[in-house]
């Protein structure tokens, strides 16, 4: 396995002040519980789920942007969150990351020679001429012209830059890469060009690569697993034509009737099921798809199933399948 996920949490403290603390008590915001799953060495994994059930948070826990409350991330065998700082800077070679925002993640003040440059010399040691055609190799790959290495980022398209986004990955020499919402910034008529980009890249350089999106087509285009997230937790993982063809978990299936079109994200993300998303706030200790869930039964309020081994590497939360 490349990446290997165990009980991994984490939990905000949103109780607010003193007083407020005092008269309502300690609230935790459980935005990802206890969650595992495994990535395979050269697949890619899909993550996905609506919009706030901890899909980023996921991410920015197994890169250590932010810290775990609980829980194990391994890499290749060794625990991420325990690694010493010295030994923590050669994974970060490792593992990369595509973020949603390709306006927002590139320094406007840096040439692309310097964002893709930078972890060129950082992470592979290389200066002058041979750091300048190894750039604008890097370029040539993700569909941009070598000469574009001495423009601004503000000189290009949304679709051109999330293009960058990629190259500074690859500059690194990852051997994973997490891609969070990479598309759902991008106009509709940009987004599937990305996609097959993405999609030809994992290939070619045998990558590991997460993939996360709230919409399960385009996870469905690119993933080989798919893992689907609720409220927090993951209710159901297979390969991804067992998530399309036969899924279980009532969450899956309802996700897959509302059928969304590839959109941008600034658009509405509308709920499959009736009733809010729930925010996991010192939620009950049962299932959390409960108060929105077609098929709940009396135990679902107050037994929270877990993820079990329905038939061969399907896996689902449900007392119900
Ligand atoms: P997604 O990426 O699936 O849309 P996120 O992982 O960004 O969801 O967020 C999961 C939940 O955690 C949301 O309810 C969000 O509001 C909450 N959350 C994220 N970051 C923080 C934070 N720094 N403080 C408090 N709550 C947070
Ligand atoms: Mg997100």
């Amino acid at each position: 396995m490349m990446l290997e996920v165990k009980n991994l949490t984490k939990y905000y403290d949103i109780s607010g002040g003193l007083m407020s603390r005092l008269s309502a008590g300690l609230k935790l915001l459980k935005a990802v519980d206890h969650i595992g799953f495994s990535v395979p060495e050269g697949k890619t994994f899909g993550l996905v789920g609506e919009s706030g059930c901890g899909k980023s948070t996921t991410a920015r826990l197994i890169t250590r942007l932010i810290p775990a409350t609980e829980g194990e991330v391994f890499f290749q065998g060794r625990d991420i969150l325990r690694l010493p700082k010295r030994e923590m800077r050669e994974l970060r070679r490792h593992v990369q990351m595509i973020f949603q925002d390709p306006y927002a993640s590139l320094n406007p003040r840096m040439r692309i020679i310097e964002v893709v440059g930078r972890p060129l010399s950082h992470f592979q040691g290389l200066k002058g001429r041979k750091r300048r055609d190894r750039a604008a190799e890097l370029l040539d790959l993700v569909g941009l012209r070598p000469e574009q290495l001495d423009r601004y980022p503000h000189e290009f398209s949304g679709g051109q830059r999330q293009r960058i986004g990629i190259a500074r990955a690859l500059a690194a020499g990852p051997k994973l890469i997490i891609a969070d919402e990479p598309v759902s910034s991008l106009d509709v008529s940009v987004q599937a060009q990305v996609l097959n980009l993405l999609k030809k890249l994992q290939r070619e350089l045998k990558l590991s690569l997460i993939f996360i999106s709230h919409d399960l087509n385009v996870v469905g285009y690119l993933a080989d697993i798919v893992a689907v997230m609720y409220a927090g937790k993951i209710m159901e993982i297979a390969p991804v034509a067992q998530i399309f063809n036969a899924p279980l978990n009532p969450y899956t299936k309802a996700l897959l009737a509302s059928n969304p079109t590839v959109g941008s994200y600034m658009e509405t993300v509308r709920s499959p099921l009736k009733g809010e998303v729930p925010l996991p706030v010192n939620p009950p200790s049962g299932c959390r798809l409960e108060p929105r869930c077609p098929i709940r039964v009396d135990r679902c309020k107050t037994i929270e199933p877990m993820l079990e081994e329905k038939r061969t590497l399907h896996r689902v939360a449900c007392h119900e399948v």
